[in-house]
């Protein structure tokens, strides 16, 4: 059966549409040798490439995470891999990029005893416009990966415009009060790793954490599949 179906629909590299071998490899030896973990020094905090212990932005600014990290490093490769999941809502996509941080996770003490994930909320209005919410499909799967719960406790309710032209501060006023907390109870003194597609600015994980630690959380920690 499986051998017929390879037959009718040959499988491809997700990226660059090679044939494969075998289905279960999903990127072609050519795409995957392209897609490398983040390497050398980086901030303790905020894990941005950066020569000593904290970046600058750190350096003057409190993150409420404890500390962010990312699977991978936003080559072309990863880009594309993020940009399918994201507008073509290819979960195979998504998949890959879920085993790197779970990868992560699984080697990296700093992220040892989490009690659930939770993936950064798209509002409604956007997330009907787009399907599904990339974030949340990444959050399951490592969720699942991980053997804890993904939870769903932060909501979206108000809608923001976007935050590409803005500022540090700008970003950050943009952000208050449009997240909230669905059940505050489920998330009490719960340490909880809160996941997002690609990390830039840093301004929305950590609005979402400082809500989460201000509902009773323990501790949270950033993980995402790239950094840009
Ligand atoms: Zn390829
Ligand atoms: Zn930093």
């Amino acid at each position: 059966m499986k051998a017929l179906l390879d037959l009718l629909y040959p499988p491809t590299c997700l990226v660059c549409r090679k044939r494969l071998e075998q289905a279960e490899d999903r990127l072609c030896p050519d795409c995957r040798s392209q897609i490398s973990r983040p390497e050398g020094e980086h901030c303790r905090k905020c894990g941005s490439p950066v020569k000593g212990s904290y970046c600058e932005a750190c350096a003057d600014f409190h993150y409420s995470f404890k500390l962010c990290r990312s699977a991978y490093q936003y080559g072309d490769v990863v880009k594309q891999l993020v940009h399918a999941l994201k507008y073509e809502e290819l979960l195979g996509a998504g998949d890959i990029l879920a085993e790197g941080m779970q990868e992560y996770c699984s080697t990296h003490k700093s992220f040892e005893d989490y009690d659930a994930v939770i993936p950064v909320p798209l509002h409604r209005v956007r997330k009907r416009e787009r399907g599904y919410n990339q974030s949340e499909h990444l959050a399951r799967k490592l969720a699942s990966r991980l053997g804890i719960p993904c939870s769903n406790a932060v909501t979206r309710p108000h809608y923001t415009s976007s935050q590409t032209r803005l500022g540090r501060t700008e970003r950050s006023k943009n952000l208050s009060g449009a997240f909230r907390v669905r059940n505050p109870k489920s998330i009490r003194d719960k340490k909880i790793i809160l996941v997002d597609d690609v990390f830039t600015t840093g301004s929305t994980v950590n609005e979402i954490s400082k809500l989460l630690l201000d509902n009773g959380a323990k501790q949270v920690a950033v993980m995402t599949a790239a950094r840009a």
